[in-house]
């Protein structure tokens, strides 16, 4: 087929993040004919039902402590009760808009969008839902995941992160399974919302990957505020049941919930595709495996985003975007680079992470552990006892700061600053000889004058 004969230089299956970034990008920046399919709404995940709502809801569940802790600060609160279907309103209008905003930002760029399902037909041609085919010089997949419940009987009769934002009301009693970021940022965000809520996870403590002394202090604190948490609790059976959806699990319990969420991991969208067919080859768990490049096995056909499952994060999907189209569009390949990604988990409290983990460092190499952990001014004057915790990771043979860990209020905007030193290679020293911010949590950053341990 020769280059003039194709609809498209581009055809971008899915409307997230990822997929529109490198649609708007190709077309706007580099001038290229761009078509989009998607079968759901623009946003995907991040805008539609992950990262916008879920921290809607984060705000919204953290005025329960507002509310206590103005009482020390002298004034006069009444106590009220959240009302679900006020906010809910609100949070799904907010949706409602920012979806327009992706349409009209398409549009703004020149990309003919199609409200449809997109399958591959061959390397350069898309059959839509709508019966059209289109031709494409190259053809992109940003067709995300999607949240995966276990495989016990009944399953279906649980939620998983998809549905929450949708409940008619919220549930009195609430049983989450997992440990993971959904789990743990849900436990608390419904707990604060008033749900009981319990937390069921496999493995002996929260959040799997970080560093263990700061997840411990983030479940010490989801205890203490009173979420039910439970450690290698597996469910065994579950059924629905005139009281509710009644559990057994391998921990010895059976108990009746008004709600079960199941937040045991997500899985690439990319089944039913016809990408088998076409030689792009497939890891075990359905994601695509790309280069470097986001390349394919078929050199036409583009990944980018959680249906490649290298790093499942909003900004890392936009950046292979950016990425991509500078590769296929500007002539200049450009590699992703996926090193040194700092993410927060938005749990109560938060944690902001960078680098390597205490554990992980040590494996590598000599290190220096700087840790300090108090009760921040603000709410120990309320009385709470919420201990939050900075500490830094440093090599001993270069003194470079290898890791960086913060569970405190605000952790995430914490770590986006201090993401971008670690990502300079700042060593302790340089850390140190930067003046403190007085008086903040963070200061503590660049006042930790001892190690704590070496390892
Ligand atoms: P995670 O991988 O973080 O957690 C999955 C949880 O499910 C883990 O606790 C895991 O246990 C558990 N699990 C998996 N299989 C089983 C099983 N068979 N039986 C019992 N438990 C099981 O996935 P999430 O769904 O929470 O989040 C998906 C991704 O989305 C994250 O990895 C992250 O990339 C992204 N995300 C990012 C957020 C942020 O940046 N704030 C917020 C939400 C999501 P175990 O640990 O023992 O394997």
């Amino acid at each position: 087929m020769s280059e003039q004969s194709f609809d498209y230089d581009l055809f971008v299956i899915g409307g997230g993040s990822g997929g529109v970034r490198a649609a708007r990008v190709a077309a706007g920046t580099y001038g290229a004919k761009v078509g989009l399919a998607e079968q759901d709404r623009y946003g995907g995940t991040c805008v539609i039902r992950g990262c916008v709502p879920k921290k809607l809801m984060v705000f919204a569940s953290t005025y329960r402590d507002s509310f206590e802790d103005a009482r020390s600060y002298g004034w006069s609160v009444e106590d009220g009760a959240f009302d679900w279907d006020n906010f809910s309103g609100k949070m799904n209008a907010e949706l409602d808009r920012l979806e327009g905003v992706y349409r009209s930002l398409l549009d703004g760029s020149g990309v003919d969008k199609f409200d449809a399902r997109a399958t591959i037909q061959d390397a350069h041609t898309v059959a839509l839902s709508t019966g059209e085919t289109k031709t494409a010089k190259h053809i992109l997949i940003a067709t995300g995941g999607h949240p995966i419940r276990l495989g016990v009987e009944n399953a279906d009769q649980g939620i998983v992160s998809d549905d929450i934002f949708h409940l008619d009301k919220l549930p009195k009693s609430m049983l989450i399974i997992g440990g993971g970021y959904i789990a743990c940022e849900f436990a608390c965000i419904l707990h604060g919302l008033g749900v009981e809520v319990s937390l069921y996870f496999r493995g002996a403590q929260i959040l799997n990957g970080f560093d263990d002394e700061a997840r411990g202090l983030v479940a010490e604190a989801m205890r203490a505020r009173g979420i039910d948490m439970h450690s290698g609790a597996n469910v065994l059976e579950m059924e629905k049941q005139d009281a509710g959806i009644w559990i057994k699990s391998s921990h010895g319990q059976e108990r009746t919930f008004d709600q079960v969420f199941f937040a045991t991991g997500r899985k690439p969208n990319s089944t039913d595709l016809g990408l088998e067919a076409l030689g792009v080859k497939l890891a075990r768990n359905g994601a695509i495996e790309v280069d470097e490049y986001s390349q394919s096995a078929v050199p036409s056909i583009y990944a980018i985003g959680d249906v490649t499952d290298r790093v499942n994060l909003t900004p890392v999907a936009i950046r292979e975007a950016m990425a991509f189209t500078k590769t296929v569009f500007g002539g200049e390949p450009t590699p992703v680079d996926h090193d040194l990604i700092p993410s927060a988990v938005f749990t109560q409290p938060e944690m902001g992470t960078v680098g390597m983990t205490e554990e992980e460092a040590a494996e590598k190499g000599p290190i220096e552990v700087y840790c300090s952990s108090f009760r921040p001014m603000q709410t120990a004057f309320a009385g709470r006892p919420d201990r939050v915790m900075m500490k830094l990771i440093v090599c001993q043979e270069t003194r470079t700061v290898l890791g960086c860990h913060i569970v405190a209020p605000q952790a995430g905007e914490m770590i986006q600053m201090a993401g971008i030193a670690v990502k300079m290679g700042a060593t302790k020293e340089q850390f140190d000889a930067t003046c403190a911010v007085h008086p903040t949590m963070s200061e503590e950053m660049v006042t930790m004058a001892k190690p704590v341990r070496s390892a």
